[in-house]
């Protein structure tokens, strides 16, 4: 029913990276608008760790996407992460 071995290919990886991944910050990037910090639904401080430059590792995060979405500099992504959580 149109899932084809493409599309399940691009869900499973997608599956892998919401599971092992987080959001992870370019510093050079940022810059400290605090947009993603007041769109975290958590409330936690994504602005601090772009300053930092360190992955979002905090359990808390639900990987949401909404800072990723609307930083205006494209500093945030979500990328596959060795760090536990
Ligand atoms: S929204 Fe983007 S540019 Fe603004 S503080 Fe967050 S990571 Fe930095
Ligand atoms: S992905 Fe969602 S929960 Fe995680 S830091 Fe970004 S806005 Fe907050």
């Amino acid at each position: 029913m149109g899932m084809d071995h493409r599309s399940l290919a691009f869900d499973l990886t997608r599956a892998a990276v919401m599971a092992t991944g987080h959001v992870v910050p370019d510093p050079i990037r940022c810059v400290q608008c605090g947009i993603c910090s007041y769109n975290c639904p958590l409330g936690l401080d994504v602005r601090a760790y772009a300053w930092a430059g360190t992955p979002i590792t905090d359990s808390r995060c639900l990987t949401c996407g909404q800072c990723v979405g609307r930083c205006p500099r494209g500093a945030l992504c979500f990328a596959p992460t060795a760090q536990p959580v």
